[in-house]
């Protein structure tokens, strides 16, 4: 209940991810706590009518009040630079959420085509049903953009850099072009978190997480979260949350505040040995490209050090080679399954570096016509750097690399 007064509005990032939280319960617990209750017990009547009634704050019920909760919610907002953050069940339901804030039947949004495959189903086909209508643009082309809006443009949503092929978008452009419309810019910034990247500072106005990924970092819970002004999340997303009921458990939540302690260090430490290993395979022999903004090669090279804090990520993509799409795909599969250690699976963000072949896993669901336009060849494999040695990572991609083609 008590705590030592604090200066906190002067602290550092670094200091925030550790130390941002509601205060310590009567126990002076040293490791926040988690408060593992479905509801609260109210002291009196009057005090629950008031609290129900939304005229003094207190805890209630798990649904849309938890102290844990409010923790994980306290530093990330901390972290991305908002003024309020609401945590939510999965990356996902943080864009149900939103959606079911911001849009009505009628309303129209612009939305990248290279965001996260679920994200492009849930706006595009769910939202479509109740009447609101999606343009999909270009990840890159501002004017596609800027043409595509309309009188009843409510929201641009973006997600950069874009899984698998890291194509980076100019946020401050977006938003730009958002606030002219008089609509509000969303960025999922699941592939950067605010270690890297804070959209808000470039002037969007709401940010997406899938906590799933580098806010938890160890691959145990899925959980996802919004950033925006206080007037966003308590006016618009709070009430929808209470109703509608996509929340992040407590315990979830607990992990994913665990999480945030070390996401500064291991964003670093993961994008340092991305870049090492996106500069090995783009000297290798056998690899045709390699995908990572980190690199002086990459398109958006210039844009991504400015709006990334130097740094790349952790996530990168290369093409081994192959005359044709079979060729390809038995080349890639080749290399995946040739490694002893790496994880074969779609998740990133952990500390456990994973590869699998986009094609027929994250992208599985779309049409081969579908997966030529948006770039993903058979012969792509996605590598997300965890945090092994980078000479076990060399040799673990060796092993399929050098002998591919050759059996
Ligand atoms: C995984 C992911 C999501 C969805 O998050 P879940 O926690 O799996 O629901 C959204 N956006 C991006 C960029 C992702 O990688």
């Amino acid at each position: 209940m008590t705590s030592k007064p604090t200066s906190r509005d002067s602290w550092h990032l670094d200091t925030l991810a550790v130390r941002a939280a509601v205060d310590k319960s009567q126990y002076g617990e040293n490791s926040e706590a988690l408060f593992l209750t479905s509801s609260f017990v109210q002291p009196d009547s009057e005090t629950a009518a008031r609290r129900f009634g939304g005229e003094e704050d207190g805890y209630i019920y798990s649904r849309f009040t938890n102290p844990t909760v409010a923790s994980m919610e306290q530093r990330l907002a901390a972290l991305e630079g908002t003024e309020a953050c609401i945590g939510t069940s999965s990356g996902m339901s943080a864009v149900l959420l939103l959606c079911m804030g911001l849009l009505k039947s009628g309303d129209h949004v612009v939305c990248s085509r290279s965001v996260f495959g679920s994200t492009l189903k849930l706006i595009g086909s769910e939202f479509g049903k109740f009447g609101v209508q999606t343009t999909f643009v270009s990840q890159t082309e501002l004017d596609e953009w800027r043409r595509a809006v309309q009188p009843n443009t409510r929201l641009l949503f973006a997600e950069t850099p874009t899984n698998p092929l890291t194509d980076v978008c100019d946020i401050a452009a977006l938003a730009d072009i958002a606030h002219q419309a008089g609509a509000l810019l969303a960025v999922d910034n699941c592939f950067c978190t605010p270690a890297l990247q804070r959209p808000m500072d470039l002037g969007a106005d709401i940010v997406v997480h899938s906590g799933t990924k580098h806010l938890d970092g160890q691959g145990r819970v899925v959980a996802g979260a919004l950033c925006a002004s206080d007037a966003l999340i308590r006016g618009t997303f709070v009430p929808v949350m209470r109703s509608a009921g996509m929340s992040l458990s407590p315990f979830n939540a607990w992990v994913v505040l665990k999480g945030l302690e070390t996401l500064g260090i291991r964003m670093q430490a993961q994008s340092q040995r991305a870049l090492e290993l996106a500069h090995w395979l783009e000297s290798h022999p056998r690899v045709a490209r390699v995908y990572y903004p980190g690199l002086e090669s990459h398109p958006q090279h210039a844009l991504a050090m400015r709006q990334q804090h130097g740094l790349g990520g952790a996530v990168l993509s290369f093409d081994v080679k192959g005359d044709s799409p079979e060729a390809g795909r038995r080349h890639a599969f080749h290399v995946i399954d040739s490694t002893q250690m790496l994880s074969v699976t779609a998740n990133l963000g952990d500390v456990k570096t994973t590869i699998t072949q986009p094609a027929s896993t994250s992208h599985g669901r779309l049409t081969e016509a579908q997966r030529q336009a948006a770039g993903i060849q058979q012969h792509l494999i996605r590598v997300a750097v965890g945090l092994e040695h980078l000479d076990d990572l060399k040799a673990d991609l060796s092993r399929g690399l050098d002998t591919y083609g050759r059996a």
